[in-house]
């Protein structure tokens, strides 16, 4: 399956919206034939994800691959199908794009946005923590996809570092959907996502909105500037405990606006959630958005 040469992207090659577009747009039907493989750039739950090049128009892009015997043996066909068709629609500068996806006998193949500088975990991870200059970019980017996703009725549900990939300009993009769903009118109780995340509303199993989203995005903001989320304990009781207590303890190296800014989203009441639209005019924002890279700045105004 592989080919030597296509993980190298050409500079300014990603950028083309007409190169990108036309994968999107191309009434072809896609094959493995169509692209040639590179290096491969991870390995997930199900199936690994490729660098790859459309043969075609030289765009580079992402392949993930995933054995539909998989799928099938661990239930989540219907997930998968969902997460296709919610991510298929998207179209936002710092949420991943699919672009298409095919299949043969054995496997599913999704087309997806190549992000060049990889997992945000593991840049966290290896970083330590963020300063406020890169966690309030970050965090702004975010918010930004998150609102566009909230017009649309989505709610992400699973926000957490492994879920963020970022793009080759530093910019964030937000991936996989498989626990987001379209809210028409219910509200939702089903428990799903990833327990340091989760809202109160959700340890407590009550209905939720969309505002668990913002509940994550406040984790987020504390394990961006602390290095790790902030009701984390070894045994899943004693998390889920201090999650409905809003237990928080903020170090004092956080900056006051910071910190703020993450007690106003880790409200115990959903509805007291500090809003998506008023992040980029919070102190924390304001005060750091001169010090953002230009190119940066100027996408979020
Ligand atoms: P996943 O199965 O989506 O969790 O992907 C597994 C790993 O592949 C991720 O943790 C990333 O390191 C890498 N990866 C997935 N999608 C992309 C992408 N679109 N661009 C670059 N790397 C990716």
């Amino acid at each position: 399956m592989h080919k030597q040469g296509a993980s190298q992207v050409p500079s300014g090659f990603v950028s083309s919206h007409d190169v990108a577009n036309s994968l999107q747009a191309s009434p072809r039907q896609y094959t493995l034939e169509n692209f040639e493989i590179g290096k491969k750039l991870g390995k997930g739950k199900f199936g690994k994800v490729y660098c790859a090049r459309d043969k075609a128009t030289g765009y580079v892009c992402a392949l993930k691959v995933m054995e539909k015997k998989e799928l099938i043996h661990y239930k989540v066909e219907k997930q998968f199908r969902r997460e296709i068709e919610i991510q298929s629609n998207l179209r936002h500068p710092n949420i991943l794009r699919l672009y298409g996806h095919f299949h043969d006998a054995s496997r599913v193949f999704l087309i997806l946005e190549y992000a060049g500088q990889g997992e945000m975990f593991k840049v966290l991870r290896k970083k330590g923590r963020f300063d406020d200059v890169l966690a309030s970019q970050y965090i702004c980017q975010i918010a930004a996809a998150l609102a566009y996703l909230h017009k649309k009725h989505i709610i992400h549900r699973d926000l957490k570092p492994e879920n963020l990939l970022i793009g080759l300009d530093g910019e964030v993009k937000l991936s996989d959907f498989g626990w987001s769903v379209h809210t028409p009118t219910s509200r939702r109780n089903t428990m799903c996502g990833t327990l340091d995340y989760l809202p109160p509303e959700m340890v407590e199993a009550k209905d939720h909105d969309n505002k668990v989203d913002l509940w994550a995005l406040g984790v987020l903001t504390y394990e961006f500037l602390v290095g790790s989320p902030p009701f984390e304990e070894p045994a899943h009781k004693a998390t889920y405990k201090r999650i409905s207590k809003v237990d928080l303890k903020i170090p004092g190296f956080v900056s006051v606006e910071a910190s703020d800014l993450i007690r106003k989203l880790l409200q115990h009441k959903p509805e007291k959630r500090f809003p998506l639209e008023q992040i980029p005019e919070h102190p924390w924002i304001m005060k750091n958005r001169p010090l953002w890279p230009k190119s940066q700045a100027e996408k979020l105004h």
